[in-house]
């Protein structure tokens, strides 16, 4: 298959030239040229298979003709070592748990795809190392870090916002030394990001390196995410829940959402998206008013969607033409300030007993003021409320401790590398320090 960018002036790629590439030359976001709905007796059985059953099926739609079929069945089911359960919270309200995984948030299942993917590609061709560079706002950093752990000739580079992520986030990617490079930069994560785009668009850096993004950008990270939602609908197919179904999808830079979008497009049965955003309003405002006005991003408590421009944007636009009408027919929004997602979570708690994050929160509160009598929602829980510990026992005002898988992060030795926010910085230490 061929990924064609949302741009249009670069030639379409393979798959291994939009892995290894990241963003294309002209700036655009690479598209698979197809998406085929899955047959109906998948889904009419789709309650009878396993997570990793449905996400090879999944992945077939998507890499069958790009990787060898055993290659593709042992990084679909290496990649997935973990569960993501449904669990009810109250009548008519889900949630799909996507904590499960190393790092505890749902960004696990795309980057050790990716990192997995990567490396295949890599061992068909040449010797020469490649360099991951990655911005993070705090889950992306500690789970593309994890996924690539002393994976061989990859390097990370993963450079996130001075005092704008949560210290256990920051444990997650800066103690791991080995491959990953944690770069700790004096700016926002805008900043960060328009530092590795930059990067990947400067001649002289990708004439003497390698560079490749894992952003949710890297089509090889974002399309895994769409395995979830169909493993999802078994489960709520399974417990006689899956008529007039919503998807509520906490919602950053979009990747997460655009693959369950992409999911629908297959023939997933779902009736409408919900999208949920902090004080990031960006695309709230563009569902009320046709237009789309990036600004600059906004500190908050939900801070892995402190996004002021998604990136997925255009993707979601190129799936839907362009079509504002047509966006707004199948996705809604909704916005919340740090005030409400507080509330959320202590009202959640006296309600259910259960204890969300700020992420998880914005969805459960979307779902609470939106869905009709007759619809079931199901809405992501992103995050492990211990990521976001401090803000979480705030707000409950009590201890939550935090699951051992988190703690062994925390007693290791931070080791990060300081730069400015200005570009020759950041060019002139990967010059010197990448492979
Ligand atoms: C990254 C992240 C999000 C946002 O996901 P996008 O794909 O960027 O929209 C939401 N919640 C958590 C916990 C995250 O780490």
């Amino acid at each position: 298959m061929r990924y064609y960018s949302t741009n249009r002036q670069s030639a379409p790629v393979s798959l291994s030239e939009a892995v290894i590439k990241g963003l294309a030359p002209d700036r655009g976001l690479y598209m698979p040229e197809r998406l085929e709905r899955l047959p109906q007796k998948f889904y009419d059985h789709i309650e009878q298979l396993t997570f990793q059953e449905i996400a090879l099926a999944v992945a077939e739609a998507f890499f069958a003709e790009d990787v060898d079929a055993e290659a593709l069945k042992a990084i679909v089911y290496d990649t997935l070592t973990f569960d993501c359960p449904v669990v009810k919270l109250k009548d008519h309200i889900y949630t799909l748990e996507l904590f499960h995984g190393p790092t505890l948030a749902f960004k696990d299942v795309g980057a050790r795809f990716m990192a997995r993917l990567l490396q295949y590609f890599l061992a068909k061709e040449s010797q020469q190392k490649v360099n991951v560079l990655v911005a993070t706002s705090g889950d992306t950093g500690s789970a593309v870090a994890n996924g690539f752990l002393g994976v061989d000739g990859i390097d990370v580079f993963v450079l996130y916002p001075k005092n704008k992520v949560s210290k256990i986030q920051e444990s997650q990617f800066a103690t791991l030394g080995q491959n990953i490079i944690a770069v700790e930069v004096d700016g926002t994560f805008d900043d960060c990001q328009t530092l590795v785009k930059s990067a990947f668009l400067d001649a002289e850096l990708n004439q003497k390196h390698r560079l490749t993004s894992a952003n949710s950008i890297n089509v090889a990270r974002f399309l895994p995410q769409a395995f979830y939602y169909f493993y999802a609908y078994a489960q709520m197919k399974q417990m006689g829940k899956a008529r007039q179904w919503v998807v509520c999808v906490p919602s950053g830079n979009f990747g997460n959402i655009t693959a369950a979008l992409f999911a629908h497009r297959m023939g997933l049965p779902v009736k409408r998206f919900i999208a949920a955003n902090n004080a990031n309003d960006v695309f709230y405002k563009y569902l009320q008013t046709g237009a789309y006005q990036p600004q600059l991003s906004i500190p908050t408590i939900a801070n892995a969607m402190d996004v002021g421009n998604p990136s997925n944007f255009a993707r979601i636009g190129e799936l839907y033409e362009q079509s504002y009408e047509k966006i707004r027919k199948d996705i809604s929004g909704y916005a919340f300030s740090d005030a409400e997602i507080a509330k959320t979570i202590r009202i959640c708690y006296e309600e259910t007993g259960y204890i969300l994050d700020p992420h998880g929160a914005c969805g459960y509160q979307a779902l609470c003021q939106s869905l009709l009598p007759d619809e079931i929602g199901l809405f992501c829980e992103t995050a492990h409320p211990a990521k976001f510990k401090e803000t979480v026992e705030a707000v409950l005002q009590h201890s939550i401790g935090i699951p051992p898988k988190l703690a062994a992060f925390m007693h290791a030795e931070k080791k990060a590398v300081a730069l400015s926010n200005h570009f020759d910085d950041f060019k002139s230490f990967l010059l010197k320090n990448a492979d």
